[in-house]
């Protein structure tokens, strides 16, 4: 058993990090009081309206104000609007006795340590024994911050490093000190997994922890190559994106995202800590220091390496010169290298055809860039990290990195890259010699489906983790039951089956709908009960598309009529399917994706799941029932034994749909009806295929029974009109085109079970065959067809 548990916490500090780490705890429901400092003057309008510096408002506006800013911004760092009534706001002159009300606390202030000093020694006259406490540091000593802190406080202090945004970026370096209780650490490793869903990397008290200290030292180092080499700005973003499995924000824009101001002040802490060579590089180039001097420090102050510019034809963005520090157009770098590297299949390869392209303008780059990053990194093990898988982790989850340096350093080939370090004059690491001469050639070795990785003159196992489990891995070791070109069933043990998606998006074909049934025979003879989930970038982007417009194209209704029967059956067959199937969707499940979740009998969603029927977009209705499972799920989740309003319900139903409305979280899912409360929300996403795993288990432990065959209450003839109304208005509104407003009507008559009388019931198969109808007479229609056209070329809805 653990001793520690977290329930409520205090953020000291409401800027830009204290707000958002404080959003996250609410995520999670974690109660949170934020402090800030009480302002020295009254704003203009706290003056007209009387108030003085006295006034608890005025006292508590900084907090408040930092509390009020998680409203704005985009994407949105809570989960659902009603979670900031889990912040509380407070002022660190009157209120810091509060923080002997919590289980952790953490300094979120400025980056300054002498304040960060003063604030933990404030903290300490109020802290109870037994609370956590740490600090949201990017890379001060957390030593240093408690030094004049007593013993038994330091035991409770580490540093807790939060990238931005929290919500969405996956690491947290946890750091602890020499003092620090080692049941401490452990607890808040759980906690920081488990509890507020990130990946956790434990880092040494060293100046920038692990992924500042590189990501800092890659960008500068990328900064030299480009002035030594006379690339541009642009040149240098084009092949340092995702070319090279970096995000597509690439260098530059990346740097204006963070803003030069903060990146330089990162940059500086490792420079006033280190020597030599390193310090070199951590010195920032003058260009820069007079961007800041301009005030050129990127998004946040309108300009910094690009400048958007209105002109006559619309915005223009412009690259900066950093030789004159004026702005010119965007150059971009295309070489063989580069072409070779787009056709290549995977990182590996396409890093393989860069790399080792000497002589061609972008291979050099990538090659001057990658090598000193990768002796850098080997420089550094056992300095800011005990092993390679951590700093692996830390680049892949704070930086957004496909591959970890080590892996990218496997991906090239070990020993031919060391041979081309060594003819280059370079000087690599002891450690990486030895381990070439011992016959060893990769970092990572996978042995019996398990992975090594090399520490300390061997291989050493990667701990095994049984909440993440991996369905490559599982596909390895014989799991597979059966595949097709868009799915594979996989046995995830103790009478589990996994039905996965593979295709392009995972979008539905026929081939994922014939797996889908066949699991569900195979479940219902030979296991306990179904997953039907994935590992991809995202759970499913809807049904296929371009293979519904090619048959529409060619007036192949007979073939369509058949393909959107079978999804509906497919649909009915995971409703009613004897043993229990648990979808776990995750990011984007649009369409046909949401289709495939209604009907389960339970949800396992991630905490980050994306879900709607977006039908509407394409100029369709949903096809595959899930404007009717959507309208159930709500009937059946209303007060029992209150007299309720059909209408209201079917109303909500059609605006949804109509408004192609998607959840920006599983906590909105849950507010919007595509989740109940019978359905489950993870918060880390590496653990949504286990936690599905065992809802289906506690189904089956509960003695799951398949639901009996519903009849569907419909507003029929009365509330058909009142949905249409609705769309009527819009129209005049101009917000509706007159191709919106058929679909509408069609929606409308779905929902209505094609206008009967109200109240009247109908069987389930009756509104799947009114739907199917709608849906095939509205694929027939060219403005539909356009829809769809536009977004398969284009990747967005078009409006006609
Ligand atoms: P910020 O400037 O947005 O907020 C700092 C807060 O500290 C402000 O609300 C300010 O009122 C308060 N403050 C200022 N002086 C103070 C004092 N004397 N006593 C108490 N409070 C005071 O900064 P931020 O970006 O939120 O950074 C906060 C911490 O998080 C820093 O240590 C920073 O290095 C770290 N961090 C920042 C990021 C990021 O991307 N911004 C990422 C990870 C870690």
């Amino acid at each position: 058993m653990m001793k520690y548990s977290i329930k409520r916490a205090a953020v000291i500090g409401s800027g830009v990090m204290g707000s958002s780490i404080a959003a996250h705890l609410a995520n999670v429901g974690i109660e949170t009081i934020m402090f800030d400092i009480v302002p020295q003057e009254l704003t203009a309008s706290e003056r007209e309206k009387g108030l003085t510096l006295e006034d608890r408002d005025v006292r508590n506006r900084i907090s408040l104000q930092g509390k009020q800013s998680l409203l704005k911004q985009k994407p949105s760092p809570i989960t659902t609007k009603d979670r900031l009534d889990l912040i509380e706001v407070g002022n660190l002159t009157d209120d810091l006795s509060k923080v002997s009300e919590v289980d952790w606390i953490i300094e979120v202030v400025v980056e300054n340590v002498e304040v960060k000093k003063d604030i933990l020694a404030q903290v300490e006259k109020h802290w109870k024994k037994g609370t956590i406490i740490s600090s949201n540091t990017s890379g001060i000593s957390i030593h240093a911050m408690v030094e004049n802190c007593s013993d038994e406080f330091r035991k409770y202090f580490l540093g807790t490093h939060f990238f931005n945004p929290p919500r969405y970026l996956k690491l947290l370096e946890v750091i602890p000190t020499k003092d620090t209780d080692p049941e401490v650490l452990a607890y808040m490793k759980t906690f920081g997994e488990d509890i507020l869903g990130k990946g956790v990397v434990e880092a040494k008290d060293t100046p920038n922890f692990i992924a500042n200290r590189i990501g800092t030292y890659g960008l500068l180092v990328t900064v030299r190559e480009m002035l030594n080499g006379g690339y541009s700005v642009g040149e240098v973003d084009s092949i340092t994106g995702t070319l090279i499995g970096r995000p597509k924000s690439a260098t530059f824009r990346t740097l204006d995202v963070v803003g030069l101001d903060t990146f330089i002040h990162v940059a500086k802490n490792v420079y006033d800590h280190v020597e030599g060579k390193e310090k070199e590089i951590f010195d920032v180039p003058s260009f820069m220091l007079k961007m800041i001097e301009n005030g050129w420090l990127g998004q946040k102050s309108g300009r910094g390496f690009y400048v958007k510019e209105k002109g006559k034809a619309g915005s223009v963005i412009y690259q900066l010169n950093p030789d004159t520090l004026t702005y010119e157009d965007q150059t971009k770098l295309n070489t063989a290298a580069t072409e070779m590297a787009k056709q290549a299949k995977g990182l590996s390869n396409k890093m393989k055809a860069l790399v080792y392209a000497e002589g061609d303008r972008a291979g050099d780059f990538i090659w001057s860039i990658t090598k000193p990053v990768l002796i850098y990194v080997a420089e550094l093990v056992g300095e800011i990290a005990d092993d390679i898988i951590s700093i692996d982790q830390a680049m892949c989850w704070g930086f957004g990195w496909e591959k970890g340096p080590f892996e990218i350093w496997d991906a090239i080939g070990l020993k031919e890259s060391v041979e081309r370090m060594v003819a280059e004059g370079e000087n690599v690491p002891e450690w990486i010699r030895t381990m070439i001469e011992d016959g060893h050639t990769s970092f990572y070795q996978i042995k019996n489906n398990q992975q090594y990785f090399y520490y300390d003159q061997t291989y050493k196992k990667q701990p095994a983790n049984e909440k993440e489990i991996d369905l490559q891995r599982l596909k390895n070791i014989d799991g597979v039951v059966k595949k097709n070109a868009g799915a594979s069933l996989i046995d995830l043990g103790d009478g589990v089956a996994c039905l996965e998606f593979h295709s392009r998006g995972n979008s539905l074909g026929l081939d994922s709908i014939q797996m889908i049934n066949y699991a569900i025979d195979e479940v219902n003879k030979n296991y306990e009960g179904l997953v039907i989930g994935n590992q991809g970038k995202h759970f499913c982007v809807g049904a296929n598309l371009a293979l519904m417009l090619m048959e529409a194209q060619d007036d192949n209704f007979f073939e369509l009529d058949i393909v959107v029967r079978q999804f509906q059956n497919m649909a009915m067959n995971i409703k009613y399917s004897e043993k229990p199937v648990v979808v776990a969707p995750f990011n984007m499940t649009l369409g046909g994706g949401a289709e495939v979740s209604l009907p389960a009998a339970a949800i396992q969603a991630s905490s980050e799941t994306y879900i709607g029927l977006v039908e509407f977009g394409v100029g369709l209705i949903p096809g595959g029932g899930g404007t009717k499972e959507l309208y159930l799920k709500k009937l059946r989740n209303l007060p029992k034994g209150i007299k309720f309003d059909l209408t209201k319900v079917a109303n909500d139903v059609f605006e949804k749909v109509a408004m192609a409305e998607v959840s920006t979280s599983a906590a909105e899912a849950l507010e919007n009806g595509y989740l109940d409360q019978n359905d489950g929300i993870s918060i880390h996403p590496d653990h949504l295929l286990y936690d599905a795993k065992q809802k289906v288990l506690s189904l089956v432990k509960s003695g799951y029974q398949a639901p009996k065959r519903e009849k569907i209450p419909v507003v029929g003839d009365a509330g058909y009109g009142a949905m249409l109304l609705g769309a009527k208005s819009l129209q005049y509104g101009g917000y509706a085109s007159e191709h919106d407003v058929k679909m509408a009507e069609k929606l409308a008559y779905v929902l209505s079970g094609g206008r009967m009388k109200e109240g009247t019931l109908i069987d389930e198969q009756v509104m799947l065959d009114i739907e199917r109808e709608a849906f095939l007479s509205l694929i027939g229609e060219p403005l539909t067809q356009q829809r769809m056209q536009h977004m398969l070329v284009k990747g967005k809805p078009l409006r006609n």
